[in-house]
């Protein structure tokens, strides 16, 4: 129901008349309202993949120049509704900031490649010409989380339209609202440059059934999930080519030869970055003990961070970690809130500002081993930067995700590369820099860590295809 208003004598039930007050409140607070009739959006998943093969038929005629022209403008669009996004994101989700989120547009906005990252490679000589092609795959499945609802799709949209294929997207339920106005936005693009319509599509109400049915569905080429451990699994055992963009873990270290005043607000600025929901943020810290009081003394006095002590920190566990037959998952409630929020829990009064907790703790403390998507930074003090290196790959987990240091020794930096051996590794500046934010290079989110294509671009939705010229087209 796209209305906000009602006509005199007009009846509707309960659930419409949330609707419209839902619409109404959201509007004046500037958030683009719900829609069933936005661009891309099917009440069924069937429908949609139907919608989508269609479109990729009419995506492959297309020159490249009008490919280009549909990314710019989704581009444009990004900025122009990149408030609204962030708005309407942590008002559905309840979770991050505002303000960072914002930034997240900003960034896939500008720096998401298109069709330049394509590239091709030849070979010419005697026996002719002979070049490797990039093509689409076709219909591609994209499962997105609710950490960067919009973002995603907006940076696998690009890429995977760059490269020719359309997409379904089978959004996280918990952030469908901003995903599908993504979704819509990249559709109103595509149809101001030339009338296509259904490049990227979405259904209203994803369910799991609706990914089900994505998954299994013989006209889907292949599926890109971006999400956490359980949609890992179900991609891997789908029988598709499939590529995972799973959970991490990511340690930072540092060593004794750190700049340690940059290296604590490097780290707080990196962890505490929409509260800590990048998959890429610092989420521990190990530290060598010769120079872990002074790292924590700049967290303390210039960033903004809140330090656990004892029972404190027991009490920190026991709120935001929620114990069922002997494993631990997250309390929900408190994924991607504000520190002060999460300490008000525990019964401290704690500045708004506060941007990070902190505490000290051992290897094992779960805080520490989990990856909880708060801004709680656990600190493992260690005796030297081999040590460091050992607690780190076992903090990872073995997810190759992401892993960050700061050292001024290259042998030391080197060794904790190798060893880690992820598919991002930062030294010297905020995790964020990994995604080309303050970082050379260009930006995903989507990092395929483990199927090993890691920063996904338009590339990575290609096909290579070798085309051979025999005896003829070579001018030496
Ligand atoms: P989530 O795993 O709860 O959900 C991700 C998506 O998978 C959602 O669309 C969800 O509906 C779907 N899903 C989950 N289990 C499923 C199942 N069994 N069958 C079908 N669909 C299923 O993740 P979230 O909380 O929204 O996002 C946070 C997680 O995603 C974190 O673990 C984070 O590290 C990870 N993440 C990874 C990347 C990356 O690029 N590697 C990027 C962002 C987030």
């Amino acid at each position: 129901m796209e209305q906000d208003y009602l006509e005199e004598g007009e009846e509707v039930n309960d659930a419409q008349l949330k609707e419209i007050v839902a619409n109404v409140v959201m509007k004046m607070n500037g958030i683009a309202p719900s829609s069933n009739h936005h661009l891309g959006i099917f009440e069924d998943m069937n429908e949609a993949i139907a919608a989508a093969k269609v479109a990729q038929k009419k995506l492959r005629q297309m020159p490249l120049e009008t490919r280009d022209q549909i990314i710019d403008k989704i581009r444009e669009k990004i900025m122009a509704n990149k408030e609204i996004l962030a708005r309407m994101a942590v008002e559905e989700t309840g979770m991050g900031k505002v303000g960072h989120k914002i930034l997240k547009h900003e960034l896939v906005a500008k720096k998401t490649p298109g069709t330049e990252c394509i590239k091709i490679d030849a070979w010419s000589g005697d026996q002719g010409l002979t070049l490797v092609e990039r093509g689409p795959y076709g219909v591609i499945g994209a499962i997105t989380p609710s950490t960067n609802p919009s973002e995603t799709v907006f940076c696998n949209g690009i890429g995977m339209i760059a490269a020719g294929n359309t997409v379904v997207f089978n959004p996280h339920p918990g952030a469908t609202k901003t995903a599908n106005f993504a979704v819509n936005l990249i559709n109103e693009a595509a149809k101001e440059v030339g009338e296509f319509e259904n490049l990227a599509v979405s259904i209203r109400k994803p369910t799991l059934e609706s990914g089900d049915i994505l998954f299994k569905h013989p006209d889907i080429d292949l599926l890109v999930a971006t999400g956490g451990p359980g949609i890992v699994k179900v991609i891997l055992q789908s029988g598709k080519k499939g590529m995972a963009a799973g959970a991490g873990n990511p340690p930072v270290l540092v060593d004794e030869t750190a700049n340690i005043r940059k290296a604590a607000e490097d780290i707080v600025n990196g962890a505490s970055f929409d509260n800590n929901l990048p998959c890429i943020a610092e989420k521990e810290v190990i530290v060598v003990d010769e120079v872990a009081d002074e790292l924590i003394y700049y967290m303390l006095s210039e960033n903004d961070c809140y330090m656990l002590r004892g029972e404190e920190i027991n009490r920190l566990a026991n709120t935001v970690l929620i114990e069922k037959n002997g494993k631990y998952m997250l309390n929900r409630d408190f994924v991607g809130r504000d520190a002060s929020v999460i300490l008000k829990a525990i019964g401290i009064d704690a500045p708004e500002q506060t941007k990070c907790i902190i505490f000290e703790g051992c290897k094992e403390n779960l805080l520490i081993k989990e990856e909880l998507m708060m801004p709680i930074l656990g600190i493992v003090r260690v005796k030297d930067v081999d040590e460091g290196i050992e607690t780190a790959v076992l903090l990872e987990g073995g997810n190759r995700h992401s892993a960050h240091m700061h050292s001024s020794n290259v042998n030391n930096l080197t060794k904790y590369g190798k060893a880690l051996d992820t598919a991002i590794f930062v030294k010297n500046a905020p995790s964020y820099a990994g995604i080309g934010f303050g970082g050379e290079g260009f930006t995903t989110f989507t990092i395929a860590s483990k199927t090993g294509e890691g920063l996904t671009n338009a590339l990575s939705f290609t096909r290579a295809r070798r085309c051979v010229m025999s005896n003829a087209l070579y001018i030496r």
